[in-house]
């Protein structure tokens, strides 16, 4: 099946683009989009339900009567996932039902108790993560004037004594403050964002479920976990292979392949992809070479939306940015009339990516066309350039820390539903 050569093709040159160019293009300044209501109740949504390492892509379709969200992870549903979702979309539906409700005995109602303490259990190992992160910058640059101000702010004497969830509501207040001052490092930001990103995702998600605009949507909520998908054995041709269909003398060959093995990046990333010899050198040569490939959350959400041919302006929000194929694939998407984005993307080229599997058989060859070309232009460009080492932005951000809820209510309440009992 000429098919079957071109995906192998497409997979082979992933394995290849990603062990030469992980970083594919310069960073980008971040942007920072202001969203609609439902798109901020989705980004939210992918911030509650992602646990651990795992990635969440969610998508909410609004119809007059009813919404229906559509979640999807890179790894499988776990039992205590499966209960979770069902539990969050019960409360969800529960105080939607009661709606209108004033923000303020909002927080004085069970439910919504009940479902502060659900999220900040589940998410407990990644909000830890993220607080560690935190305090590294607090401690590392502790004489820092941004570093004396937040702790002001937040009235840290010793970091040390700072734990649980109380901290996320402090962050999330001041990152709204300090957020488009240039002086702040980017990378603090980016920690108080995060922190901050479990409060304002609470206050809101329970501010929407309040909002009587949007009684019959919430109230009548449905939820469709896609199943991941995942091909557990494609074959590659070796990287020596693939090279030298771009380079055709030995001698230039050579020159690269020692290149490549003598920069350390570029040799651990090798090894990582084609894994080693017995005497620990990458297998370069090998056409035996298989891998394990997993579709990304953000492009089964996407297969799902093609699938159904639905053209309307669509948000997929990300737990983390997307990686530069997931981007590259959606851009090719929007070349089809599709009108898709995404809460961010950074340019990080991961090789074990699936090419979504779309029953519009024309369209994934167009695809495969269109991801290929983009792939040669980047090998290709890189071996024009040899290696040159450009570092990338962190990528497990896409949430928002910027809770415009926040402003309309009490804070010591929902600090006291943040701290009560922390798992
Ligand atoms: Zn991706």
């Amino acid at each position: 099946m000429a098919n079957r050569k071109k995906m192998q093709e497409l997979y082979s040159k992933v394995c290849v683009a990603g062990s030469i160019k992980f970083v594919v293009s310069e960073e980008r300044e971040e942007e920072e989009r202001d969203l609609e209501v439902d798109e901020r109740f989705s980004c939210n949504l992918a911030t509650i339900l992602a646990r651990d390492h795992e990635v969440v892509a969610v998508r909410l379709k609004l119809f007059s009567d009813k919404c229906v969200v559509y979640i999807s992870k890179n790894e499988r549903w776990e039992k205590e996932d499966t209960e979770y979702i069902k539990k969050i979309k019960e409360y969800l539906k529960s105080i939607s039902g009661n709606a209108p409700i004033p923000l303020d005995t909002a927080f004085k109602r069970n439910d919504v108790k009940v479902l502060f303490k659900t999220v900040k259990r589940y998410c407990l190992a990644k909000f830890e993560t993220r607080l560690e992160k935190l305090k590294k910058d607090i401690v590392g640059e502790s004489q820092n004037q941004h570093i004396l101000f937040f702790k002001e702010f937040a009235n840290i004497n010793d970091v040390i004594e700072v734990r649980g969830y109380k901290i996320s509501g402090i962050c999330s207040r001041y990152y709204k403050t300090v957020k488009d001052k240039p002086e702040i490092p980017k990378k603090f930001l980016r920690h108080l964002k995060k922190v901050g990103s479990y409060y304002s995702a609470l206050v809101d998600i329970t501010a929407c479920a309040c909002n009587v605009k949007y009684k019959n949507q919430f109230s009548n909520m449905d939820v469709v976990t896609l199943k991941p998908v995942s091909i557990n054995r494609q074959p590659i041709f070796s990287w020596a292979n693939i090279i030298q269909k771009f380079v055709h003398v030995t001698k230039e060959y050579e020159k690269f392949k020692k290149r490549c093995l003598d920069d350390d990046d570029t040799l651990k990333k090798l090894k990582e992809v084609y894994k080693t010899d017995t005497n620990g050198n990458p297998q370069l040569d090998s056409e035996k070479i298989e891998q394990r490939l997993c579709l990304h959350a953000e492009m089964n959400i996407l297969t799902n939306i093609i699938d159904s041919k639905d053209k309307k302006p669509t948000l997929i929000a990300v737990s983390k940015y997307c990686c530069y194929l997931c981007e590259l694939y959606i851009k090719f998407a929007n070349t089809k009339g599709y009108n898709i984005f995404t809460s961010g993307a950074h340019n990080k080229l991961y090789h074990k990516w699936v090419l979504p599997d779309t029953k519009d058989v024309t369209l994934k060859n167009d695809a495969l066309k269109y991801m290929i070309a983009d792939l040669d232009r980047i090998i290709r460009k890189e071996l024009r350039e040899k290696h040159i080492d450009i570092r990338a932005r962190s990528d497990s951000e896409g949430e928002s820390a910027d809770s415009d809820n926040a402003k309309h209510i009490d804070h010591s309440e929902v600090d006291d539903l943040m701290e009560d009992s922390d798992n």
